[in-house]
């Protein structure tokens, strides 16, 4: 059974758990699309509700692990004040959570990997955090596109939106909690 835990966003807060998968992504990036994807629910409705949107919410999967959904960044319209506040909570949760034991980075295969993207990379390197990166909506690429992303070898390819890749997904991610 895939069940809400709950929303927080600060230390105190953060629910007790033994292993934890972490999806992290720009806005957009079709992160709830994949959410629901893999766990065949839609828990989607918990993030979007407006006043989560901008907190860590934590699923439990089957007992076996924690789904941790963070907020999508690099929001245009955030002024510094949410950006500060945001990054607080996203140093909080890293820099605390010893049981992180995947985070699932979601890149838009159309789009590609920006500069937001890029940080958030090295950021979890400086961090020392495992991950793996996804690129989704590839539904969206023309041949010589998906073979240009094909040549990164350690990258998933998926389409949230067509099933595509998930199962292979969802395999590397049980793999991971061993
Ligand atoms: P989030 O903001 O990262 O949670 O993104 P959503 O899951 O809400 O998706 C944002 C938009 O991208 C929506 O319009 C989705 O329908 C679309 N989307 C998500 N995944 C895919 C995909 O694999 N392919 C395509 N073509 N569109 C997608």
């Amino acid at each position: 059974m895939i069940s809400f835990i709950k929303s927080a966003k600060s230390l105190n807060d953060f629910p007790d758990t033994s292993r934890e998968v972490v999806f992290v992504g720009r806005s957009n990036v079709g992160k709830s699309s994949l959410l629901n994807a893999l766990y065949k629910k839609d828990l989607a409705y918990v993030g979007k509700t407006p006043g989560k949107t901008r907190l860590i919410n934590f699923f439990d999967i089957d007992g076996k692990y924690t789904a941790v959904d963070v907020p999508g960044y690099g929001f245009a319209n955030r002024n510094m004040d949410e950006q500060i506040t945001f990054g607080n909570m996203m140093d909080a949760y890293f820099t605390d959570r010893k049981q992180i034991k995947l985070v699932v980075c979601i890149f838009d295969g159309k789009v590609g990997q920006t500069k937001d993207d890029d940080d958030m990379i090295d950021y979890l390197k400086n961090n020392k955090l495992p991950f793996i990166v996804v690129f989704n909506k590839i539904d969206k690429l023309n041949q010589s596109e998906m073979s240009k992303l094909k040549k990164e070898k350690y990258k998933f390819l998926i389409s949230a939106k067509e099933k595509k890749g998930i199962e292979e997904l969802k395999d590397y991610i049980e793999a991971k909690l061993i």
